[in-house]
């Protein structure tokens, strides 16, 4: 996507000081764990936030994205702090606010932005645009930051600039991501390991399934799940879930907050074994069963699945997927499905065709292929 320095240089009549960019991810396994203290396995998509930049010659920041057809939002960015700049461009002034923040120079800067990441279908759109202005930040400052310290300069922006009360992870991955491979995150210490996950070698193709059903209630729902996991935390007596073991489920007597845990316990040892099994170089085919329990697990304990998201998971299977889930928050957004590559075909017809029958928007369907992190592209 050179055509954002195209861009550049049409409006700012030069060639951009550099061209970075940060990807989009999808979560293969480990959902609601991350605030749990707990596991998650997610890899980099090939879609990506890219921005070209250059020092600004004047005292103002200018800053513009092709998917905002508004226009160009100024900001001073050696100034600027939470509350000054809202929007999209939150994102931007945010990083380079957190980027300031954490002890590095920031100067004023001209950049034009660009994204094939799908927007709030749960792919980290967000996470991208920030981790891409992050390298980019470094870049043109001319400093290393190493990547986990980048991932978390970029969750300060969406946590305290933006606002938006999110885990770690989708930084993380825009950032750790690997081409062939995955982002064994451990939320506790922020310890990543790499687990590979080589499809293609194996016959296979993990299909993401984008529901684009509404988001309905998804903040809202978001707080309860986390408060039900604090209460189930305190009276289990562990600093968080992640410390949690099967049998300590009975002893929590609210049934509501009992099913809230055991989602979390059972779907940390489900990440686990993922791990082992890829790790130890089995066929990623093993991994169905564990895909389809975690989907089960967010239907019928966490209760974060809907409608659009059941169907797409249950025809995906029945149309040859070796396990299914849905990736992400919940109440919407995408499902995923390991698939033989011969059976792709057959996986994506039964999901429009279900979709169809209902009277619903047909979903978009695209491979996720485990691609390379955040980093500089010119
Ligand atoms: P997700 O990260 O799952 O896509 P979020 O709600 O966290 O959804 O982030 C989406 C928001 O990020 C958008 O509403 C917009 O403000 C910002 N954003 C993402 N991509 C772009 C882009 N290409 N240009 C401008 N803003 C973007
Ligand atoms: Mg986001």
């Amino acid at each position: 996507m050179t055509v954002v320095a195209d861009a550049f240089a049409a409006r700012h009549g030069g060639a951009p000081a550099g061209v970075w960019f940060a990807p989009g991810r999808v979560n293969l396994i480990g959902e609601h764990t991350d605030y749990n203290d707990g596991f998650v396995l997610p890899f980099a998509l090939p879609h990506r936030a890219v921005v070209a930049a250059a020092p600004a010659t004047g005292p103002v920041s200018r800053v513009r994205s092709a998917q905002e057809p508004a226009g160009a939002v100024e900001f001073t960015a050696a100034s600027v702090a939470p509350g000054d700049v809202g929007g999209w461009a939150a994102y931007v002034a945010g990083t380079c606010w957190a980027f300031r923040e954490a002890g590095y120079p920031v100067g004023e800067v001209v950049l034009e932005l660009d994204s094939d990441v799908p927007v709030g279908a749960g792919l980290s759109s967000s996470a991208a645009v920030e981790c891409a202005v992050g390298v980019a930040l470094a870049g043109l400052a001319g400093v290393q930051v190493a990547p986990t310290e980048l991932a978390r300069i970029a969750r300060r922006a969406e946590n305290e600039f933006v606002g938006a009360p999110t885990g770690g992870m989708d930084q993380m991955a825009a950032v750790h991501g690997r081409a062939g491979q995955l982002v064994f995150l451990d939320t506790r210490d922020d310890t990543v390991e790499r687990v590979p996950f080589d499809l293609a070698a194996h016959g296979l193709e993990l299909l993401v399934i984008d529901t684009r059903a509404p988001h309905a209630h998804a903040g809202g729902e978001y707080g309860a799940r986390r408060a039900d996991c604090e209460r189930a935390a305190a009276a289990l007596g562990v600093p968080a879930l992640r410390d949690a073991v099967p049998a300590d489920l009975d002893r929590l007597p609210d049934d509501r907050v009992r099913r809230r845990a055991r989602h979390v316990v059972t779907e940390n040892a489900r990440v686990l074994e993922v791990v082992r099994l890829l790790g130890a170089g089995a066929d990623p085919r093993g991994i169905g069963p564990l895909l389809d329990a975690s989907h089960t697990s967010m239907r019928d304990d966490f209760e974060i699945t809907v409608p659009h998201v059941d169907v797409a998971v249950e025809a995906a299977r029945a149309g040859g997927a070796t396990g299914a889930r849905m990736t992400g928050g919940g109440f919407g957004g995408c499902v995923i499905a390991l698939c033989p590559e011969d059976a792709v075909g057959g996986v994506t017809a039964a999901v429009e065709r279900a979709y169809a029958e209902r009277g619903w928007a047909a979903p978009a369907v695209f491979p996720g292929t485990p691609s390379d992190g955040a980093g500089r592209l010119a």
